[in-house]
């Protein structure tokens, strides 16, 4: 019998996944679909009751127990088997580094969306600086840089981190094709780094929109998101940080830098989801995002310098400027303004979303065309007719982790790998059946427009795309 979608790979052995929330439960068809494996060895370890009943139904195998630094190994021995299989990491409260160096030591290739830390991290130290993604992300690369090679594991493939990096080759390929330049793809990653100089992109914004909305307001005391509210609140009370560019003309009086490590990034004092900049999209045009931390403001950062680490030559800007659901919003505002955290989660479904779409994107600017938006805009309604179990948020999240499956089955010794550092092509291959309207948007626009001329700010009218102009007063 012919399947009706493209099988890329025969995966023998286990597959265990880790974790069905909103993103495991909309990754598992993707899976069913695209791989050739047997059922009764696909496995899930999901703690939760409610999670635990749907994979009852659906006649899942299930593991209900929650994964912790004293069992993992123990649990995760039992489920996989050397050199076979895939470890696919879709939780909260897991450290990231430990489950993949275990899936590297026996051999079995492993994804995940975020590096992760184990419970208890974001919340149990004052100390700010610890708590930053750099410090989270550079473990990860001095793993790297102590293993090179080896197993693949995919570090950080969802769509932010994961599908924006492929966006931003597309958007430079884009960007060089339509100032006339040479628009061959660069074989490695100082190629990428200098083309990138060479067009005068001087920043990035992951610029995202998310409208999805439900037909009843939110209630107060919950806290409504379109992906995980643990997520975003752990990655939301997070210092806010960004890759910091050769272009900033003026450092925030509230930033700090790092002195070990790949050096790319600074971060500020003072949570990301209270932090707003000023930035752009398709749907709404200006609007307002939060400088909410994510890894790939530092991987692109780090990817794209041109130079030392320490005394770059040329380094975009490169940051998160998040507008999540205006439920989310609003959640937010009650849980800072309030000082804690609501007790009650929800996170949309497709079935009562009614209207909206995700548009997430990268905004690649201070080029000589101003400003490039290049991104997915996907709905909520035409992901029903593409994938089930998920909102459009999820989509673009669960056909990165299978672009990133397909990359490591296909490259299985490639060692730790971040989105920058894979063939973005192929895996824009694999996953845009899945993100609907993958489009290209050129504006003039700039973060010096739409001020408020009754309040004049302290801005710099020199260089409009200075982060000082960015960071909304
Ligand atoms: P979710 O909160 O809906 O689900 C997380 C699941 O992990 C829950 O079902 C929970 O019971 C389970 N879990 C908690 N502790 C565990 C443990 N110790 N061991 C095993 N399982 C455990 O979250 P989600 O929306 O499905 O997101 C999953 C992960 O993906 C999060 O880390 C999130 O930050 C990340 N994410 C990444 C992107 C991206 O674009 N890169 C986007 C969305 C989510």
């Amino acid at each position: 019998m012919t399947r009706p979608h493209p099988v890329y790979a025969r995966i023998d052995g286990p597959i265990v996944m880790i974790g069905f929330g909103s993103i495991g439960k909309g990754t598992w068809p993707l899976i069913e679909r695209h791989f050739d494996y047997d059922a009764d060895r696909f496995t899930v370890i999901e703690p939760d009751e409610g999670q635990a009943n749907f994979l009852r139904q659906h006649k899942l195998n299930h593991v209900q127990v929650a994964l912790t630094p004293d069992n993992y190994r123990e649990v995760l021995g039992g489920l996989l088997e050397p050199g076979k299989g895939f470890c696919v990491n879709l939780s909260v409260d897991t450290s990231s580094l430990d489950l993949m160096r275990f899936c590297r030591e026996i051999g079995v290739p492993y994804i995940d969306t975020v590096v992760e830390p184990w419970a208890g991290y974001y919340f149990n130290t004052t100390d700010n600086a610890a708590r930053t993604n750099y410090a989270l992300r550079q473990a990860v690369r001095d793993e790297k840089a102590a293993n090179p090679g080896g197993t693949t594991a995919v570090s950080c493939c969802g769509a932010n981190p994961g599908m924006v990096s492929w966006f931003v080759k597309e958007g430079l390929m884009t960007l060089a094709r339509d100032l006339g330049r040479d628009a061959t793809p660069p074989a490695t990653r100082a190629g990428w780094a200098t083309l990138m100089q060479s067009l005068g992109v001087q920043g990035v914004h992951i610029a995202e929109r998310d409208t999805q909305a439900r037909r009843v307001p939110r209630p107060r005391g919950v806290f409504v998101n379109t992906w995980s509210v643990e997520g975003f609140i752990a990655e939301g009370f997070q210092p806010a940080e960004l890759g910091w560019g050769t272009h900033e003309p003026w450092f925030p009086e509230n930033g700090h830098r790092h002195e070990t490590g790949c050096q790319s990034a600074i971060w500020l004092e003072r949570p990301g989801a209270i932090t707003r900049v000023h930035t752009w999209c398709p749907t709404p045009g200006p609007q307002f995002g939060f400088l909410v931390t994510h890894n790939e403001a530092i991987s692109i950062s780090d990817y794209y310098t041109v130079g030392e680490a320490g005394a770059p030559e040329y380094r975009p800007t490169c940051h998160y400027a998040y507008h999540p659901c205006d439920d989310a919003v609003l959640s937010l505002h009650e849980m800072f303004g309030s000082g804690r955290t609501q007790d009650k989660h929800h996170i949309l479904t497709e079935d009562e979303i009614v209207e909206g779409i995700d548009e997430l994107g990268v905004l690649l600017y201070g080029h000589e065309r101003n400003a490039l938006w290049f991104g997915s805009r996907l709905s909520n309604e035409e992901t029903r007719d593409l994938a089930p179990y998920q909102n459009a948020t999820g989509l673009q999240v669960t056909s990165a982790v299978l672009a990133g499956m397909v990359w490591a089955l296909e490259n299985p010794g490639a060692g730790i790998v971040e989105a920058d550092e894979m063939d973005h092509a192929r895996c824009l291959e694999v996953q845009r059946p899945y993100l609907g309207p993958v489009e290209a948007h050129y504006t003039d626009w700039t973060p010096l427009q739409d001020r408020w001329e009754l309040f004049p700010e302290d801005i710099d009218p020199n260089e409009p795309w200075a982060f000082r102009n960015v960071l909304a007063s």
